[in-house]
């Protein structure tokens, strides 16, 4: 089943007022390809001017499972809404690292982002270490497993709510890429989860990949199967590197002969 690409931008610690400029440019620039789906996760603090400044879907890079409460320096998924976010990313390995997120925290995220009406991209991959170990698969399978929301008070199916991100922790960040043999077994291995997960909508939930995604490399990572968009972190700073990864979503989009 081919389905609808998303290519969302995580920005992670970088924006000031001054590059709002900029995702007025990206926004733009999407514009021109109305067949994918395209989204920038900002910095919390940026949410509400890039909101107010462009109609191009804008996401938090992280959420706090309460609803409110004594969560200094924490950002509640209503709080997200209300600064104008539409989605917002769970589990990034920055912060499974950093800030020690359990699976059952991440799981707790997504459940109440999704529960406040919000798109949830959530990130599972491997260290080197398990990759060299010849276990990546069932490691991120059983990471993907205690993950994945069972709660979700969604309006919407939760394939319209929800995508999944493969990102190999080695690749984040360092120029290297999966072989796309080993992309392919890793997203088949997530879709089957997904599909035991929600029998109904397992099937339509979209697989990223991310992880040193470009302009480059883009449409040979978009032509596996089961990689259904990217996400992206340095090349999604500036519109000149983003772009040409959305016009490859959409080349293979085009190629499939499923347009919408
Ligand atoms: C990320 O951190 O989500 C990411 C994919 O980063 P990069 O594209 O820079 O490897």
């Amino acid at each position: 089943m081919t389905l609808r690409m998303l290519v969302a931008g995580n920005w992670k610690m970088h924006g000031l007022s001054d590059d709002i400029a900029e995702i007025q440019a990206i926004a733009a620039a999407a514009r021109e390809y109305p067949d994918v789906d395209v989204a920038l996760c900002v910095p919390a603090i940026l949410i509400e001017r890039a909101a107010r400044a462009v109609e191009l879907p804008i996401g938090g890079q992280d959420v706090h499972f309460a609803e409110q409460g004594a969560h200094t320096g924490c950002i509640s998924a209503r709080m997200l809404r209300d600064a104008g976010a539409s989605l917002t990313i769970v589990g990034h390995s920055e912060r499974r690292d950093a800030q020690r997120e359990s699976d059952a925290e991440v799981k707790a995220k997504a459940e109440a982002a999704l529960a406040c009406g919000l798109d949830v991209i959530l990130c599972v991959g491997e260290s080197l270490e398990v990759r060299n170990s010849g276990k990546a698969e069932a490691t991120v399978d059983a990471q993907l497993q205690a993950s994945l929301p069972t709660e979700h008070g969604v309006a919407r199916s939760i394939s319209e709510q929800l995508a999944v991100a493969y990102e190999p922790i080695w690749a984040i960040g360092t120029g290297k890429v999966p072989t796309t043999l080993e992309i392919a077994a890793m997203h088949r291995a997530l879709r089957e989860r997904l599909i035991l997960q929600y029998p109904e909508d397992g099937a339509k939930i979209r697989i990223l990949y991310g992880g040193s995604v470009k302009g480059s490399n883009a449409a040979e990572i978009f032509g596996v199967s089961d990689v259904d968009g990217a996400l992206v972190g340095g090349a999604s700073l500036k519109r000149d590197d983003f772009i040409p990864i959305v016009a490859a979503a959409a080349e293979t989009v085009e190629a499939s002969g499923e347009a919408a």
